[in-house]
């Protein structure tokens, strides 16, 4: 199967979905790859490295030209206009809010697959993009916090004297929030964390922080193991709690979020106001209109005395290994949908069907389906 590797053309996208290391894992499997010049560039992969691994390094018209495409971002109306059709596609689609992509694809009879709508079952953890970049994420918001805040991270007894460690404040504590907390206490900080699923309280403690407690009066635990979105009434007793917490941390990262929805606000522009000046939050949140009320998704600004990150692609900012950990996750639903070369659906699997969008001319995932009806 000829396996197609185009250069993401998002502005500021630097990773790329298939990196040398995969390619020749591919290559031994029989699969033909077609590199676009220059697509690993931006996370340190010149085209001599995908020669070396047996890939082809070719034009952006013969990768696109490919039986199966693999992308990291979303295509755009030109993108899927290059794709052959009947072809099949990989990338992370986001199809609940990208309607006409998943339109676009389906008139073009792709068989695209979805990332982030892949099944975080335990058999599909090698999968799990989601959680691949989402620790990305989370490592990556605790450095830019750190080299943002004005102090020091850590506890330091000096001879001019002692220096306060740094209180951070996670919110959401779901794999990026975990890494966060876990990067914020390697570099010494004090870290407190919430989440509305109590399930992770006992994760939060093994890492060495305090988790938050709170009555809200119901479960934050949705289906599959994520949040559910709160009341009106438990939403306003969490905001409570953050704003009594807020006003003491130098730095908040936040990272709640409900599949499907736009992120709830924890953060208001009051609790900003009541931050000492100098303090940081990072939102990666932003993407889906951020925890931060004052957040302006896909920027850096200061209000009110307060540095508010919100970039929307923090995985980018370390490519080399966002690519690395993706092409793995890639490869995985690679080998999982194809056999001896070529692509052999089950769709009954529940990977195969879960990550399914469209087939044959149709959109045949439910919960796509029902977003596009609805709309
Ligand atoms: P996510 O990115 O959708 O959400 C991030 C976090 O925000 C979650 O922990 C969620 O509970 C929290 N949140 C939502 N609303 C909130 C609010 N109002 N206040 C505070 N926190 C709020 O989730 P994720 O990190 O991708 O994953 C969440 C969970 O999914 C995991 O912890 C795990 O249970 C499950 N998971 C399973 C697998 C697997 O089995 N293979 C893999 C990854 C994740």
């Amino acid at each position: 199967m000829k396996v197609g590797v185009p250069r993401e053309t998002v502005p500021g996208e630097q990773r790329v979905a298939i990196v040398p290391e995969a390619a020749a894992k591919l290559v031994a499997a029989k699969h033909e790859v077609i590199v676009e010049s220059g697509a690993g560039t931006g996370s340190g992969h010149d085209d001599e490295a995908y020669r070396k691994a047996g890939a082809t390094v070719s034009d952006r018209q013969a990768a696109f030209g490919a039986d199966i495409v693999v992308k990291v971002q979303k295509p755009s109306a030109e993108e899927i206009g290059l794709l052959r059709e009947g072809a099949a596609f990989i990338a992370t689609l986001q199809p609940l809010t990208n309607k006409d992509a998943v339109k676009a694809l389906a008139a073009r009879r792709t068989t695209a697959f979805s990332m982030d709508m892949i099944p975080r079952v335990t058999r599909a953890q090698s999968m799990d993009s989601l959680s691949s970049q989402s620790n990305i994420a989370g490592y990556k918001a605790v450095l830019v916090a750190a080299n943002s805040l004005p102090k020091f991270f850590p506890m330091l007894t000096t001879a001019a004297g002692t220096v306060t460690p740094a209180r951070v404040l996670v919110l959401g504590a779901g794999v990026a929030g975990l890494q966060a907390i876990a990067t914020a206490r390697r570099l010494g900080a004090i870290v407190e964390a919430f989440d509305t699923r109590p399930v992770v309280k006992e994760q939060v403690q093994s890492l060495g922080a305090k988790f938050l407690e709170i009555e809200l009066g119901e479960q934050g635990e949705g289906t599959g193991g994520y949040a559910k979105e709160l009341s009106e009434e438990a939403h306003k007793k969490e905001q409570e709690l953050v704003g009594k917490h807020v006003k003491d941390a130098d730095v908040v990262i936040t990272t709640a979020l409900v599949p499907g929805r736009r992120a709830p606000i924890l953060v208001t522009a009051d609790m900003v106001r009541a931050m000492r000046a100098g303090s940081v939050v990072v939102d990666l949140a932003a993407e889906m209109g951020g925890n931060c009320e004052l957040t302006e998704p896909g920027k850096t600004v200061v209000r009110e005395g307060v540095t508010i990150h919100g970039e929307v692609n923090w995985p980018s900012t370390v490519a080399f290994h966002a690519s690395q950990l993706y092409s793995r996750n890639v490869s995985a639903l690679l080998a999982h949908l194809s056999k001896d070369g070529a692509l052999a659906l089950d769709l009954e699997d529940e990977i195969t069907k879960g990550a399914l969008i469209t087939h044959e001319g149709q959109v045949v995932h439910a919960a796509t389906k029902a977003a596009l009806e609805k709309a």
